[in-house]
């Protein structure tokens, strides 16, 4: 095998208690060893090509719930061929309220990928979880990763357009999921099928979360789109025949419901990584804890939160203070993922990790509630380790250790270390996904 010993300023490995080491060594596109350059050189010499890295290498992130197609989709109509990932970033941001072609020519769906896959590497993503995709994106999927130009590991979560939620149509789902025969799981750590996304109930700032306290004096408590029999139902079933459930569920009652129904499933949910998605509105204490102990994942995205901030606390006065608790869904023990909704919410995780941590919002000069603030070491945890567990990949991505993918982000200094001010401007020097170079910045 052809081994490099990559030598660099600094590991952080992201893996637990393993002090300071500067050195890795992979092989076919995993991680062989971990350890100090005077370590590795020993234990690989002759066997290992040696290249000093200049900066601080930490594993590839990713992005637990970015519609990466939509997202290419609208690069091929927004950007000119030599426009780079800043230009992407202020061209999504400008396009917000247009959702991208909903039937495009199935050819546009390859070029779309090819498109996109390079400005995500910039930012150091190395996977995403695409939170709700249908039969034609999945096959542009699959035509992308047969022609072997998907370098972005990829874990497709199924959308089932349920639009009534009635009795009638969770049989349709259920049948319809049954004759697949494969589930959750299946594919290999280039593509593979999520959990399916189900929503719960709307957008907040639609006024359709579906909260436990009335929005106002009228009693109007938000949208539900599943009656909690027909919900209850699908999660039953689809945890006994080994299918993950992703809720879209946005409100004190629905994230409270989603939990609920997976703790309550019969068939334990941890190892399909059932999720809450969204989970930031009243978020009740009690669901947290519950979500912990059955190993309920709570995906959430700092983007919305930065977008939504100044508007809930315009519609909801000192209710939207807490919104998006990730403080106490990490010390309730949940494992938090971070995503970004992108591209139709900011996508940049330097920017959002730096949300996490300030709690800043735009449109407004007035932090939200810093008591459910996290430290940047947390957040880069939850674009890692916590992350990887909603990718099904744990122990395999979002750490560098032996064994694991060979997915890693090349920075100029500790990005988990850096002032939280520059963090939001630190490059992205080189990522790596599988032992190959995806990106490399111009030395300017
Ligand atoms: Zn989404």
């Amino acid at each position: 095998m052809d081994a490099v010993l990559y030598c660099a300023d600094r590991v952080v490995t992201m893996a637990p208690d393993d002090g300071e080491v500067d050195a890795f060594v992979v092989a076919d596109g995993r991680v062989r060893d971990v350890g100090t350059a005077a370590e590795l050189r020993a234990a690989w010499a002759g066997r290992a090509v040696e290249e000093r890295l200049r900066g601080v290498v930490t594993p590839g992130l990713i992005d637990a719930h970015l519609h990466m197609q939509r997202a290419g989709l609208k690069a091929l109509d927004y950007l000119q061929p030599e426009d780079d990932v800043d230009r992407f970033i202020v061209e999504m941001r400008e396009s917000f309220d247009d959702d991208g072609p909903e039937h495009p020519p199935f050819v546009d769906r390859i070029r779309a990928l090819e498109r996109v896959q390079p400005l995500l590497h910039a930012l150091g993503i190395t996977t995403v979880v695409d939170p709700a995709v249908t039969p034609d994106e999945l096959r542009g999927y699959q035509a992308v990763k047969q022609s072997g130009l998907l370098t972005m590991r990829t874990v497709a979560m199924p959308y089932l357009e349920l639009t009534r939620g009635d009795a009638a149509e969770i049989d349709d789902v259920i049948a319809r999921l049954a004759g697949i025969g494969a589930a959750t799981g299946f594919g290999d750590d280039l593509l593979s099928l999520g959990g399916i996304k189900v929503y719960l109930d709307g957008e907040a700032l639609k006024g359709q979360a579906w909260l436990e306290d009335p929005w106002d004096a009228s009693g109007y408590t938000g949208l539900r789109r599943i009656p909690e029999a027909e919900y209850r139902r699908l999660v039953t079933w689809c945890a006994a025949r080994g299918w993950g459930v992703g809720t879209h569920a946005v409100g004190s009652a629905a994230v409270a419901l989603a939990v609920d129904a997976a703790a309550s499933a019969g068939t334990p949910v941890a190892d399909l990584r059932f999720q809450i998605i969204h989970g930031y509105l009243e978020t009740p204490a009690t669901a947290m804890e519950q979500a912990a102990g059955a190993g309920v994942i709570a995906s959430l995205q700092p983007s919305i939160i930065w977008h939504n901030g100044a508007g809930l606390r315009a519609a909801l006065g000192d209710r939207a203070e807490r919104a998006n608790p990730v403080r106490s869904w990490l010390d309730h023990g949940a494992t938090v993922a971070f995503g970004s909704d992108g591209p139709f919410f900011a996508f940049d995780p330097r920017h959002l990790m730096w949300q996490a941590v300030t709690r800043r919002i735009a449109g407004d000069d007035r932090p939200l509630d810093t008591s459910e603030a996290i430290t940047l070491p947390e957040a880069f945890a939850a674009y890692t380790t916590g992350a990887a567990r909603a990718a099904y990949a744990e122990g395999d991505r979002g750490v560098i250790a032996p064994g694991s993918c060979a997915d890693w982000v090349l920075w100029p200094v500790d990005p988990t270390e850096v002032a939280i001010d520059d963090l939001r401007t630190l490059p992205v020097l080189r990522t790596e996904a599988a032992g190959r170079t995806v990106y490399r910045k111009d030395p300017a």
